[in-house]
């Protein structure tokens, strides 16, 4: 049986100051959850003081990117050593926002994501389609090529523990969420490439987080699926009502 995960992406908000005091609002408002791993992805700048404030809690911190070598002349980028000894577990890659303005490819992707398991992160990889390539009937496909890349080289074990995010982009920040259905069959798609790629094994274990416009009147549904195991969730992570998408089966107010 899965357990499902629920991470927060802060995107870029938040100073080491903000980010401590809504770290310590989250723990006290009650965001751990019985029955999912808590995750908080946040500014690399933030994760010493967050990893501070959830100190002796089940929540875990991560990064948002990480960089495929381990040092070196890569200005303003991020090793896999650098997140591990600050504290962070999880690392996001991949993510729409790092692609649109980033520059970021499925190949940067594999790269980035043979760095953070070789250094230890659990990563959070992230694909999914534009509203163009969902109207002309791609995604399934497009997302299949995505994971088949960005798993390129890595081995069975590795690809267990990592974590998959089905973000559609025209669902993230918008505010319109895409249906279970729609959720649950690019998941289960997603699931069905793991299959191929290693066996029914790692299929099985391998978690698929839903993202895009989560939130606490939708994420029951969403997570009530099959293939769905958790979410990856932006916006809604950086109020106190995160505590309501955590604990989505019995919410807290
Ligand atoms: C995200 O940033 O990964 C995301 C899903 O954002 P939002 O929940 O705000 O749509």
């Amino acid at each position: 049986m899965r357990k499902k995960i629920i991470a927060g992406n802060w995107k870029m908000n938040a100073n080491p100051t903000e980010a401590t005091a809504l770290a310590k609002r989250l723990i006290e408002a009650g965001v751990e959850s019985d029955y999912a791993d808590v995750v908080f992805c946040v500014p690399a700048i933030d994760i010493p003081a967050v990893v501070g404030a959830v100190k002796g809690t089940g929540v875990a911190v991560g990064g948002q990117n990480v960089h495929f070598k381990p040092s070196g002349a890569y200005t303003g980028e991020i090793s896999a050593d650098m997140l591990t000894d600050a504290g962070a577990r999880y690392v996001i890659i991949g993510h729409s926002e790092r692609r649109q303005y980033f520059g970021e490819t499925d190949e940067t992707v594999n790269l980035r994501l043979a760095a953070a398991l070789a250094g230890g992160l659990i990563p959070i990889v992230c694909v999914g389609e534009s509203l163009g390539q969902r109207e002309r009937g791609v995604t399934i496909e497009l997302v299949r090529s995505q994971v088949k890349t960005a798993f390129g080289g890595v081995s069975a074990e590795d690809a267990a523990k990592t974590i998959i995010a089905y973000e559609p982009i025209w669902a993230i920040g918008t505010g319109r969420v895409a249906t279970a259905e729609q959720a649950q069959d690019v998941c289960a798609a997603i699931r069905t490439v793991i299959g191929e790629l290693y066996g029914s094994g790692v299929a099985d274990s391998v978690r698929v987080q839903y993202g895009g416009s989560v939130a606490r009147d939708n994420a029951a549904e969403l997570f009530g699926q099959p293939d769905i195991d958790g979410g990856l969730v932006g916006g809604a992570s950086l109020k106190e009502d995160f505590v309501n998408i955590t604990n989505y089966k019995a919410r807290k107010g």
